[in-house]
Order: structure tokens, then sequence, then C-alpha cells
């Protein structure tokens, strides 16, 4: 199978703007923001959509999610607030079919649920 372009940017291939990696995950700005801040937490196994994820994939899950959490503190936005995305498939717009967690703050977000 063709790696995602994630993972592109995980093996250097592409590059990215990126603010936090360790063995498991790792986390750049989206190319097209959304918000003053708008960092994509991706772990670095490749799950298509939330779909393909596994009680096996219960601690990667929640490590990008902590990741998340220290991003918004280190950009500053953990007392104003900041929204967590995850798409999954057509309807939701996912676009890139490599699971990622998007961070948003950092302006007062619409509350658009659907
Ligand atoms: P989603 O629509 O949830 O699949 O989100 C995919 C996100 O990846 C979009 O917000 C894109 O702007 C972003 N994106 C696509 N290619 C790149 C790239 N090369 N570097 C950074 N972000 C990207």
């Amino acid at each position: 199978m063709a790696s995602s372009i994630f993972t592109k940017i995980i093996n250097r291939e592409i590059p990215a703007k990126i603010e936090y990696e360790d063995e498991l995950a790792i986390a750049f700005h989206d190319i097209q923001p959304h918000a003053p801040i708008h960092i994509l937490i991706v772990p670095k196994k490749e799950i298509e959509t939330l779909n393909q994820a596994t009680i096996e994939d219960m601690n990667l899950l929640g490590h990008c999610l902590l990741i998340a959490k220290k991003l918004a503190v280190l950009k500053n936005i953990d007392k104003s607030g900041y929204r967590i995305v995850m798409n999954c498939n057509r309807d939701a717009g996912q676009t890139v079919f490599h699971l990622h967690f998007h961070l948003l703050g950092g302006k007062q977000l619409q509350l658009n649920l659907g």
C-alpha cells in the first residue's frame, strides 16, 4: 500500500512545520489552517480512519490526545480554550486517510457541529 502523505512527513520526504515528535506520534501545523493555531496530531502507525482502530490502539489514541493537551499548553490556548476534531470518512470531510486529530484554537471558534 502506498504510504500516506502524513507518513511522507514522518519520513521527511515532504516538509512540514513540526511542533512535536516522539516514537509513537508526530504533530505539525496544518497547511491550510482554519484557526490561528491548527496543529495535526498523527500517530506514526498508519490507521486509515477511526473505523480501523482496535483495542490495541487504545493507548496510542490516548497518547495523541495528551500530546494535543501538551501543545495547547505550549501554545498558550489551554485557558482560552481549544477544540479537538477527528473526521471519519466522506460525510465528515476526511481528506487524508491516515487517522489524525486536529487541534484548533487561538480564536473564538464557531459552534458548527454539522
Ligand atoms: P481531514 O480533512 O480531517 O482528513 O484533514 C486533513 C488535513 O490535512 C487538512 O486540514 C489539510 O489541510 C491537511 N494537510 C494536507 N496535506 C498537508 C500537508 N502536506 N501538511 C500539512 N497539512 C496537510
